[in-house]
């Protein structure tokens, strides 16, 4: 028997499959992972099939050296979606192979942990009557039968252990733990839902994709709490995507809670170990439902009743360094091979995936009003420019102040929320709220502090920093943006008594300082948690009288096609912090574009009115989903050799116009508009395409600059950042 084996190495000349024998004396199956010569070297490689014959000369073919698992660790429906996601984002199959292990594992760096366990040798020993301790040791050992050692040791004392063994009462043996990362007792409480959710669950039963559209406080999870019930109840599994888990500790609480151990956890902030073995307890089957950020969809499991993805609309879900992929895809795809539903949960879904809801691709199930029946906030926009005029150039509004106030009184908490995206920052106005912008893109400049210069970053061009207003004369024109700190700052000196909490990059860097700043401000009243996104999704906090959004333009005039759609999600997340229990809540929304369309539909949670409108403008701008837009990033730290490769390129791609004149919309080459990272200079090529044969204009995108070049060079598909 002959196997085709993949070689664990990224590299684009060798991804290809070779072709070994397997010794008649060798068990190898479909997926496992094996030591194979290769040239002098020995390299470890994946079996992705196995045959009888061998289109190599059989004379030449050599022998696997041995496996290097005892199992196969790729599942079958893994090597479909490594091909799936091979030809779906041209990638390299030992580089996608990768992702569904975890990287331990392929360093063959994890050790197994042992314990030492004890059980009763001798069931009819009668220890001294003053002997309280050993007497009830062994009753403990005869109700629960083993005990590990370090339990024993907490309850009863180790030299209670050691004697009993040493009089040959006890009798101990190592055995293998799971680490099992936060355990919390599983509760059997049930929530009884209400109508609109019972007609959700009913409405996402068969195979197909639905978009779950449902208001902040609406009760989603619950609805994916049952869904997954109902799934378990058939046999079958679940994977449910979050963001990021440090981010929704609540949710995953809530998870643990309804399914203890059958829950598994995978994301970055578990330790190598701790990773290692989730990713066994899924494989086993021990574990039925895995909870995790992207990279769980990678999970190794099978008989998939249901996926979900929550918050659909997070940018996190498209993994933007290489392997380059969006979870969506991949979702579609195991939902596919599993005939079963695909759930995509929001209370703002992104434009793409509500076009595809319109447009019939996608199923819509609506969850319209909050569970307990309360109204959303009240949103109020506060005019920063009618502020200034007033004299009050602070950072809070007078209303800001008078509301915080009232929570003082009240003893209640606020959040204060600050938008801060990139390092970036744009130009504007403080007198009559003008924003510069790129003329032939309708995005807005971004100010570059080391040149002075104000540059679009889509089309690469460049202005002069401007130094009066075009629109009121005005020399009043500022760049950068409020931070955090600062706010803390101007709060502690206008309320010197109050709990004042910070959230953000710098306060959060080691493990677990989440949950203490989270649990520190839950005991705050009166309380104030200043913070960046950080603080907008998921918190479930009752006091939360007041949420404050400090420049809500921050977000909007980024440079990116989607700044105001991101805007539209992040003030309905932040405000969705307020008013969830007993006490009405109040948003005040800051900011120098009062009349924007964007405010007015988020102050009036109005999605569809967003989208109606934000659609429109896509599609006259010929933006995505309407659009696809392709980057070609070539770095090299030779500025020389990046440019003549960009020339090789540019040229090639510009040859498809002949075939494609309709299709290719815009195309053009150009410096980056950061010039130089990490000592690697760096140029792009940009094209915006039509989507009838997007397609196939972006695979032979591909085979150029592949054919041209085999590294430094990515390119990106709707790319989020342009910097
Ligand atoms: P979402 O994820 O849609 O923002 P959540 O799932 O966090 O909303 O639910 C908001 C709150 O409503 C939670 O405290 C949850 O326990 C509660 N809840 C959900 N469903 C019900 C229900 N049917 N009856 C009462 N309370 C509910
Ligand atoms: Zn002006
Ligand atoms: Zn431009």
């Amino acid at each position: 028997m002959f196997a085709q084996v993949i070689i664990d190495q990224d590299v684009k000349a060798i991804d290809k499959i070779f072709e070994y024998n397997i010794p008649s004396n060798m068990s190898i199956l479909v997926g496992m992972r094996v030591y194979v010569p290769f040239g002098k070297r020995v390299l470890q490689g994946y079996v992705i099939s196995i045959s009888e014959d061998c289109s190599y000369d059989k004379n030449k073919v050599k022998d696997i050296i041995s496996p290097i698992d005892q199992f196969p660790a790729i599942k079958k429906q893994m090597l479909e979606v490594m091909q799936f996601m091979v030809k779906k984002n041209h990638l390299t199959m030992a580089s996608t192979l990768r992702l569904f292990l975890p990287s331990q594992m392929r360093e063959g760096k994890v050790k197994e942990i042992f314990e030492t366990f004890y059980y009763l040798r001798q069931h009819d020993f009668v220890p001294k009557s003053n002997a309280i301790k050993q007497k009830l040791l062994i009753d403990f050992l005869k109700k629960e039968g083993k005990v590990s050692s370090s339990k024993l040791g907490e309850m009863f004392g180790y030299q209670t252990i050691k004697t009993l063994y040493d009089k040959k009462v006890l009798e101990k043996e190592k055995e293998k733990i799971e680490r099992i990362p936060y355990f919390i007792p599983k509760q059997d409480k049930k929530v009884v839902l209400n109508y609109m959710q019972n007609e959700a669950i009913k409405k996402i039963s068969s195979e197909g994709v639905y978009l779950l559209h449902g208001v902040t406080g609406s009760g989603k999870t619950e609805v994916y709490m049952h869904l997954i019930e109902r799934e378990l109840a058939k046999g079958k599994n679940a994977i449910m995507l979050v963001p990021e888990i440090s981010l929704t500790p609540q949710m995953v609480s809530n998870f643990k809670a309804r399914f203890g151990d059958f829950v598994a956890l995978l994301h970055s902030g578990l330790s190598a170990g701790e990773k290692f073995d989730e990713w066994k307890r899924i494989f086993s089957g021990q574990a039925k439902i895995v909870i995790g950020a992207r990279s769980a969809i990678f999970a190794p499991i099978e008989n998939l009743g249901i996926i979900i993805i929550d918050e659909e609309h997070e940018q996190s879900y498209i993994s933007e360094s290489n392997p380059r992929y969006f979870t969506h895809d991949i979702a579609k795809f195991r939902a596919k091979q599993n005939n079963c539903p695909l759930v995509l949960g929001s209370a703002t879904p992104s434009i793409e995936s509500y076009k595809k809801a319109i447009d019939g691709d996608y199923n819509l199930v609506e969850l319209p009003v909050r569970a307990n029946g309360k109204e959303l906030p009240a949103i109020q926009i506060v005019d920063m420019i009618g502020e200034l005029r007033r004299g009050n150039s602070g950072i809070f509004s007078a209303q800001l102040i008078a509301d915080l106030n009232e929570v003082v009184t009240q003893k209640k908490q606020a959040m204060m929320f600050i938008n801060r995206r990139g390092f970036s920052s744009f130009m504007r106005c403080r007198d009559c709220g003008y924003i510069a912008k790129c003329s032939d893109c309708d995005v807005s400049l971004v100010y570059h502090k080391e040149d002075n210069r104000l540059k679009c970053h889509y089309c690469g061009k460049q202005y002069k920093v401007l130094t009066r207003c075009p629109n009121c004369k005005s020399e009043n024109i500022k760049h950068g943006a409020v931070g955090t700190e600062q706010v803390v700052s101007k709060l502690k000196e206008l309320f010197p008594d109050i709990k004042i909490l910070r959230m953000d990059n710098d306060t959060t860097s080691t493990k677990n300082s989440h949950q203490k700043i989270l649990n520190e401000f839950k005991n705050s009243l009166p309380g104030v948690l200043v913070g960046t996104q950080m603080i907008a999704k998921g918190h479930d906090f009752e006091n939360v009288t007041l949420v404050g959004i400090i420049d809500a333009d921050q977000s909007l005039f980024q440079a990116d096609y989607r700044s105001t759609e991101r805007t539209f999600q992040l003030i309905t997340q932040v405000a969705g912090r307020a008013g969830r229990s007993k006490d009405e809540g109040k948003v005040i929304l800051q900011t120098y574009a009062p009349r924007h369309y964007v405010y007015k539909f988020a102050s009036n949670y109005d999605y569809k009115g967003f989208f109606k409108k934000e659609s429109n403008i896509r599609q006259t701008a010929q933006f995505p989903p309407y659009t696809r837009i392709i980057r070609a990033l070539f770095a090299d730290c030779d500025e020389n050799n990046a440019r003549e490769l960009l020339k090789i390129c540019y040229t090639n791609i510009e040859n498809l116009k002949d075939e494609f004149s309709n299709e290719i919309l815009y195309l053009d080459a150009m410096k980056s508009p950061i010039k130089k990272i990490q000592n690697k200079f760096r140029f792009q090529i940009l094209m915006r395409l039509k989507l009838e044969k997007a397609d196939e204009i972006e695979k032979k995108v591909f085979d150029i600059v592949n054919n041209a070049t085999k590294t430094n060079v990515f390119i990106e598909i709707n790319p989020t950042n342009m910097s």
